[in-house]
């Protein structure tokens, strides 16, 4: 190898490039064209710079990929997330309730109480006020204090209090089965202590007379 060499293979890298001039273009190809240690690492170069190339083209080809990637997850994260608090909303909704208010549904027009010829009472709704999904009972005794449904108190004038529910996603999506009516037996045995029957609003504390023993 003499010192020729030493100084082509200096301007190999920029001759490789295309970032030399012309004057030492030429000199490089002149050279290279008759020696064959200059030649193979010319080749040598050019391959390198290939694969350098090659890297950088994956590289960003990765990075795109995981970008991608990242988008897909972000996604799907999100799509679960909603998805999860959707039906967290309509579970509770579903699962908890209002106490229909007595104003609102016209209770005084489209809830009556009946006694029947055995002594029974029966819990009659119509219309808006037979949209409830269940009745619930309380029960006070003659001085206001709430006693157990089923432990009646037979010394005392009890008076029967009834609330009517909805579920909170019915009420929500106003669902009302117009003009049906609803006949429940209010209490199963005939109860003489019983002086009085009430439409009671769990939520506002109201009670509103809906029968009293005649
Ligand atoms: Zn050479």
């Amino acid at each position: 190898m003499n010192k020729k060499c030493d100084i082509i293979k200096d301007l190999l890298p920029l001759y490789a490039e295309n970032m030399c001039s012309s004057d030492s273009r030429q000199m490089v190809a002149e050279h290279i064209a008759e020696c064959e240690s200059c030649r193979n690492e010319l080749k040598k170069i050019n391959t390198d710079v290939a694969i350098q190339a090659d890297s950088d083209v994956s590289m960003f080809k990765r990075i795109k990929k995981r970008a991608r990637i990242e988008k897909v997850v972000i996604s799907i994260v999100s799509i679960v997330f909603i998805c999860t608090a959707m039906f967290m909303t309509v579970f509770i909704l579903s699962n908890t309730t209002n106490s229909m208010n007595y104003e609102k549904y016209n209770m005084e027009k489209y809830v009556k109480v009946e006694e029947d010829a055995d002594g029974k009472l029966w819990l009659c709704t119509y219309d808006q006020a037979s949209s409830y999904d269940f009745a619930y009972p309380t029960v006070w005794d003659s001085d206001g204090n709430e006693i157990g449904d089923e432990a009646f108190n037979n010394d005392e004038k009890d008076c029967y209090g009834v609330t009517l529910y909805r579920f909170r996603i019915n009420d929500i999506f106003k669902v009302v089965v117009p003009s049906q009516e609803k006949r429940t037996p209010l209490l199963n045995t005939n109860k003489t202590n019983i002086q009085s029957v009430v439409y009671y609003d769990a939520k506002t504390g109201e009670k509103h007379t809906l029968w009293e023993r005649g």
